[in-house]
């Protein structure tokens, strides 16, 4: 895997329940590990992945929400170090714990948890030091939608002026509660629910139809494809685009090497890996980013014959070479 174009902020998102937590630390694990393997996975028995396996990394760091219970002093909010051992057991129990599970471990069930500015504060501190083993570090941050203000503002900072090696993993089951800001800095990963739909046959036919044309290098067949797409109903151009964003993650996590994070079953992945090796770090932002515009565009009614030649022109100038 090109590990130097993974995103320094990634923001899993699902269900609860739905396995985002193990997947971010199957991907943290991937991140630490000393020998990583051609087909983008952690070797699995380095001394780095059976700390990580373990949650016990020295590099790889935890922010859960918490609150005060029993043991704890009055005298400072509360924060993750306090609970470590008791979080990483929870863990190693269950490694898709839900939020009332953790509280009920917490002894707080009647309260929430919340991470609070200490802990941000918390993790400033912590970067301001080289990583324990001299490669990359990698900070959890589960339910980020837990974050007070302050808390947020504060890691708004720090994505927003990334250190080299050091990775964000966000796992969140209400996304939309996130300050949009730091929403923005992420790279999100929609982990299906576990009764999985696979995306419309259809969007894959259109979006391919499209990436054709441009990848062919004919910006009139870009424009039919264009006209195309504006005829159809509205429901179905939304369609498109909601579906559109999610192929175009897929597509990510395969340039990447992490087949594993795309979700496609395995039939799919040639074709879908052929197109993934043409796109850049570029183009999966500048497309990401409009693709979501597109979305906002259709709510509003914008004239969809507008919207889908500028989407479509995005398409082919940011898949020229
Ligand atoms: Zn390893």
């Amino acid at each position: 895997m090109r590990i130097d174009n993974l995103s320094h902020a990634i923001l899993f998102s699902s269900e609860e329940g739905s396995g985002a937590l193990p997947q971010a630390l199957s991907l943290a694990g991937y991140i630490l590990c000393s020998d990583k393997k051609e087909d983008g996975s952690a070797c699995g028995t380095c001394p780095s992945c059976r700390k990580t396996k373990n949650a016990v990394h020295p590099d790889l760091h935890f922010i859960v929400p918490v609150n005060r219970s029993a043991g704890i002093s009055a005298a400072r909010q509360p924060v993750t170090d306090d609970f470590l051992d008791l979080w990483r057991s929870s863990y190693l129990e269950n490694p898709d714990i839900t939020e009332q599970e953790w509280y009920k471990k917490l002894e707080i069930e009647n309260k929430q948890g919340a991470i609070s500015a200490a802990e941000a504060g918390n993790i400033l501190r912590k970067l301001q030091f080289r990583s324990f083993e001299g490669g990359a570090r990698v900070i959890i941050i589960w339910l980020p939608e837990r974050m007070h203000p302050a808390a947020a503002n504060k890691l708004l900072k720090i994505l927003e002026e990334p250190v080299p090696g050091t990775y964000f993993l966000l796992v969140s089951h209400r996304p939309d509660q996130l300050l949009p800001t730091i929403r923005s800095r992420c790279m999100l990963i929609q982990v299906p629910p576990k009764e999985y739909r696979p995306l419309p046959r259809e969007t894959y036919t259109n979006l391919e139809r499209l990436l054709d044309l441009c990848f062919s290098g004919k910006p009139s067949g870009v424009l039919d494809w264009a006209e195309d797409m504006a005829t159809q109903g509205r429901e179905s151009q939304k369609a498109f685009m909601a579906s559109s964003m999610q192929i175009i993650r897929q597509y990510y996590m395969l340039s990447l090497g992490l087949p594993s994070l795309s979700f496609l079953d395995p039939s799919s992945l040639p074709i879908a890996s052929r197109y993934a090796a043409r796109m850049s770090e570029t183009f999966f932002r500048v497309i990401y980013e409009r693709l979501n515009k597109g979305m906002e565009q259709l709510e509003r009614n914008v004239n969809a014959r507008v919207l889908f030649c500028s989407l479509a022109f995005d398409f082919f100038l940011s898949l020229q070479r």
